[in-house]
């Protein structure tokens, strides 16, 4: 192993099982999949997994399928099928050809079922669940064989073929696999291969009145498609027995195997697909896309970039022990990303007019600000400054507090890329509510923070041109949660959820220049965060904007 090699495999054990078997001649081309269910949107857990998949075909020279394990058409659907394709584009990563869905094997899996059969390996279950479960005896029991499962070889047959037939309703008889009921492996007692549902198949019509099972149609497809590396997470472990019982049964011509891996937990959300799918029904949050979510479509409504999701997936790594990662961890990776990348722009989000009352009333004067403080070839924009201006009322007290060194009646603060201003006066409305301020403008205070007599000024302020803002929808995400594992067993976690998770400002005022913006630009508001323009909420005459991240970690400070 090449010593790049050994640093990068030090954070994802998959890397040396592959060069090994690559070296090894044991492979001469590596071929992963990711399998989606389509019984909802992806989400960052999901993310992990297609980096894992994806990436290593892409590192190693092989490819990477994406396979819709599609074998249970009573919660899949067309848009489900439809979103996933594009998040795994928008992650970056191309399957190219090849795009498969288990359900076009469902004749070569009905054709080896009938072969299971014809070795006396499946039977036909009379039982109905409950008795099944009965039957199947506990950790620390062994089941008990069914009474059906003596049937003849010749009455399986025709049983199973009325069964695809649609003879029969839903549940009342099963196919199983015929292997041990005292197995200390729970899915090795006799697991169902085939059950009965009347029910229309997102990808394949009403074809069929029967569908496999999942893990009788996963280590097969994946022998089909010609996976050598077929790698999912940990709680697959215990069918790995199973998975390699289908393959050392059925005359399959390759021999994938399976790896597993620890998968992700993130702190403050939630991730099952049932779970998040709750939360839009409830009208919790808005949609699958909603930006608090951890769901792909979330995330990059939000403003997320595919970059920093790829780093955040590079970063954790890949392991064997369950562990939990910080959101902030995910939130750091945007933030860099950005940090690099956002041109930077003057916004205000609760904002006070203050007017310069020695600045001419007639005059606007421009001049350029650079996009980005050390990136001289992200140029530089025009900014105005007139008479009246906005600040954010953070920006003011009338009673400071120790330390505050921003605008305080008789205070002086230097506007950024401006003059120094002084405040002289404050106009309030009947109930004290503080309507304007008044000050004025040092002239030779242009450039740098020190005036003509050598003064400095300790604060810094953003601010925007009252005269051509762009009025705005700004919208503050928090997390969704507020306790760092709201899945945890036994609770029910809507009650973590957060109450302000989401803050709407519906005033904001934006410098002109983001009267042009669009909505694959993220910004850096100074001193605010990162945002981006809502793809579906901006409305020409009024965009929204949503924040991405903070500029800092607040929350672990809180
Ligand atoms: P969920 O439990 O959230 O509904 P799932 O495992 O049922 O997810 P699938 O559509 O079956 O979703 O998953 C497709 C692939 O993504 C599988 O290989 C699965 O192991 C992987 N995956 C799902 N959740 C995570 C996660 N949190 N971390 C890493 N991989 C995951
Ligand atoms: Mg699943």
């Amino acid at each position: 192993m090449n010593t790049e090699l050994t640093a990068a495999a030090s954070n994802n054990f998959l890397k040396t099982i592959i060069d090994e078997d690559l070296k090894s001649g044991k492979h001469s081309c590596i071929v992963t999949r990711f399998p989606p269910e389509p019984n909802g949107y992806l989400h960052i857990g999901h993310a992990k997994s297609i980096c894992i998949n994806f990436g290593l075909a892409r590192e190693f020279g092989g490819r990477c399928h994406l396979r819709f394990d599609d074998t249970n058409p009573a919660k899949e659907e067309r848009e489900y099928i439809e979103s996933i394709k594009e998040s795994v584009s928008w992650l970056g990563f191309d399957w190219g050809e090849h795009l498969y869905y288990a359900s076009d094997n469902f004749e070569q899996l009905y054709q080896w079922a009938v072969f299971l059969i014809e070795q006396e390996k499946a039977y036909v279950e009379d039982l109905n669940a409950e008795q099944i479960r009965a039957h199947r005896g506990t950790l620390t029991e062994p089941g008990t064989n069914s009474p059906f499962r003596t049937r003849s070889v010749a009455e399986n047959l025709d049983l199973f073929s009325r069964m695809r037939d649609g003879e029969f309703p839903d549940g009342t008889r099963v196919l199983r696999a015929k292997i041990d009921m005292a197995s200390p492996n729970i899915n090795l007692r006799d697991p169902v291969l085939y059950r009965i549902l009347h029910t229309p198949h997102p990808h394949v019509g009403d074809a069929w009145k029967i569908y496999p099972m999942y893990d009788f149609a996963h280590g097969q497809t994946d022998a089909i498609e010609g996976i050598t590396h077929s790698i999912c997470t940990l709680e697959f472990e215990s069918h790995k027995p199973l998975y390699e019982w289908f393959l050392d049964n059925l005359p399959v011509s390759v021999r994938p195997r399976q790896y597993e891996f620890a998968r992700l937990n993130l702190t403050y959300t939630v991730m099952s697909k049932r779970k998040l799918q709750e939360l839009v029904k409830l009208g919790i949050v808005s949609g699958w896309d909603d930006p608090r979510l951890p769901t792909l479509e979330g995330l990059k409504r939000r403003g997320f970039t595919a970059v920093s999701v790829r780093n955040f997936c590079e970063q954790i790594g890949v392991g064997r022990s369950d562990s939990w990662i910080d959101v902030s961890t995910l939130e750091e990776c945007v933030r860099s990303d950005l940090n690099e990348s956002a041109p930077r722009v003057m916004a205000v989000l609760r904002p006070i007019k203050m007017v310069i009352d020695n600045f001419p009333d007639d005059l606007i004067e421009e001049s350029q600000a650079a996009n980005h403080p050390q990136n001289p070839e992200m140029g530089c924009r025009t900014i105005h400054f007139g008479r009246e201006i906005w600040i954010d009322s953070d920006d003011f007290m009338e009673m400071p507090s120790k330390g505050f060194h921003r605008l305080t009646v008789g205070g002086e603060v230097k506007l950024r890329f401006g003059y120094i201003i002084k405040c002289l006066r404050i106009i309030k409305d009947g109930q004290g509510k503080i309507v304007e301020l008044h000050g004025e403008y040092d002239p030779a205070s242009r450039e740098g923070i020190h005036t003509a007599d050598g003064r400095k000024v300790k604060g810094v302020i953003h601010w925007v041109s009252a005269s051509n803002a762009v009025t705005a929808e700004v919208r503050l995400f928090d997390r969704l949660f507020n306790d760092p594992n709201p899945d945890r067993g036994g609770a029910d976690y809507k009650q973590f959820l957060n109450p302000n998770s989401v803050e709407t400002l519906t005033n904001c005022k934006l410098e002109a220049s983001l009267a042009a913006a669009d909505v694959e630009t993220r910004y850096q508001f100074e001193r605010l965060g990162y945002f981006r323009m809502d793809p579906k909420d901006s409305l020409t005459s009024k965009p929204v904007f949503n924040r991405i991240v903070t500029l800092r970690d607040a929350w672990n400070k809180k």
